[in-house]
């Protein structure tokens, strides 16, 4: 574990050294954005995963630990293998979690209206459409959600990180019937 000195004599260093502690590598991050420039889920997540590194660094614990992202993340390793610092982004946000939980989180509605949202998105469209996805989500937990997201949404568009339109598959009807049958037996 790599920590500057005097971040340990003001007491920001706790935190990062707590989730380092439970970590195979070390956390040595750039904060040169890769992670988020690739993370597919980037837009439905309320702070990207180099917020989160940056959290870890300034020890911002209970904002880290409140976020969406951590619940949002889909585990996909895009960012882990794309990451210039090897940093293991998956395995922090599954530490993060397992912190959350263990100090009373109720991550539940937030996962669900993830799901709800992503199962949605595919029933239209046969295939995911993010803007959409993001802006379901977002209106599930609230205008102000959507409002502060927008600014990272206009710039993966500008970027070309986000679809303008959706691209439909031939018979989205299957993926709809598909859904229908996975609710039916989660008992939805
Ligand atoms: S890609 Fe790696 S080094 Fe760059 S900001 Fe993300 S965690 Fe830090
Ligand atoms: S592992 Fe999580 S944070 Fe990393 S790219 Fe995938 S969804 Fe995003």
């Amino acid at each position: 574990m790599d920590v500057d000195a005097h971040l340990w004599e003001d007491g920001r260093a706790d935190f990062i050294a707590e989730v380092s502690n439970q970590l195979k590598d070390k956390i040595t991050c750039l904060q040169c954005g890769t992670c988020t420039g690739s993370c597919p889920v980037a837009f439905a997540m309320d702070y990207p995963p180099r917020d989160i590194i940056r959290m870890l660094q300034t020890g911002e614990r209970e904002k880290a630990l409140a976020s969406d992202t951590i619940w949002v993340c889909s585990f996909c390793n895009t960012c882990y293998t794309r990451c210039p610092g090897g940093v293991n982004i998956p395995e922090i946000m599954t530490v993060l979690k397992n912190t959350a939980m263990r100090e009373g989180a109720s991550p539940e509605k937030k996962e669900r209206n993830f799901y709800r949202a992503f199962a949605k998105t595919l029933e239209e469209h046969g295939r995911l459409f993010e803007p959409e996805l993001g802006l379901r989500y977002g209106l599930s937990i609230g205008v102000g959600r959507v409002i502060s997201d927008l600014p990272l949404g206009i710039e993966m568009l500008r970027h070309g990180k986000l679809p303008i339109l959706p691209h439909r598959i031939k018979n989205p009807g299957k993926v709809s019937k598909m859904m229908t049958r996975i609710k039916e037996a989660e008992g939805e």
